[in-house]
């Protein structure tokens, strides 16, 4: 039997900065949910479909081939044979991904692939449904949050850092708008699954965290 843990939260909260990093010290593989999300609404993107056309993103799912790969431990998204882990990052692509994510094709395609990964490999899987519907027998689940205001600042320097001009109020709403969206959704909404533990990360590092985490693990929690 694989082992998985299981990381769900909202937008911004370091799931795949700590979900790497629990990979790389337990020699497990990094499952980044949300990348393969992101791959199909960069399709839709690239296919002139808007976020409230439905039909549309049924029919371009069932059509559109989403894998993953590994190299160096590194996941790579690939959208019909195309490597797409340079598109994928942009806050275009993540508003319409948190829009077509509602869609239930979009979901039964991509929930179907992580399972199957899942059952072949041990596994960190980020997400947002992971613990309550993906794996709902993982052997550990970890709700992962911080104050808003603490996820925009993260995330305000990494823009930074990356010479990129930006507005610490306009992501801070971003950050709300979209975890609304993905909380208040029909199709496996955004929630701690009742026995997922809930972590806060805003006063903690990311060591800290992972070491937490990696704590739960050796004593079997979750
Ligand atoms: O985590 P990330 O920001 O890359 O996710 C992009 C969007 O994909 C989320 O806002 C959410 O709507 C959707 N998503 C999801 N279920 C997952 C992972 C991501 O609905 N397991």
């Amino acid at each position: 039997m694989s082992y998985s843990i299981a990381i769900d939260g909202p937008a911004g909260a370091g799931k795949s900065t700590i979900a790497k990093l629990i990979a790389k010290k337990k020699g497990y593989i990094y499952v980044d949910t949300g990348a393969m999300y992101r791959a199909m609404a960069l399709y839709f993107i690239e296919q002139g479909i808007h976020a409230s056309e439905q039909d549309k993103i049924s029919a371009a799912a069932a059509a559109v081939d989403v894998t993953i790969t590994y190299e160096n431990g590194e996941q790579i998204v690939w959208l019909n044979g195309r490597n797409v882990n340079g598109l994928i990052r942009t806050e275009e692509v993540g508003k319409m991904a948190s829009s077509s994510s509602v869609n239930k094709d979009v979901r039964k395609k991509l929930v179907e692939l992580q399972q199957a990964l899942a059952s072949k490999e041990n596994v960190v899987m980020d997400g947002r449904d992971i613990g309550t519907c993906v794996l709902p027998d993982a052997n550990v689940k970890i709700y992962l949050t911080a104050a808003s205001r603490v996820r925009a600042v993260r995330r305000y320097e990494e823009l930074k850092a990356k010479g990129l001009e930006c507005d610490l109020d306009v992501i801070e709403k971003d950050i709300i708008d979209r975890d609304y969206q993905d909380m208040h959704r029909e199709l496996s909404p955004l929630r701690q699954a009742e026995d997922a533990v809930l972590v806060d990360s805003s006063d903690m590092t990311i060591e800290q965290v992972a070491d937490a985490i990696i704590d739960l693990c050796d004593k079997g929690a979750g």
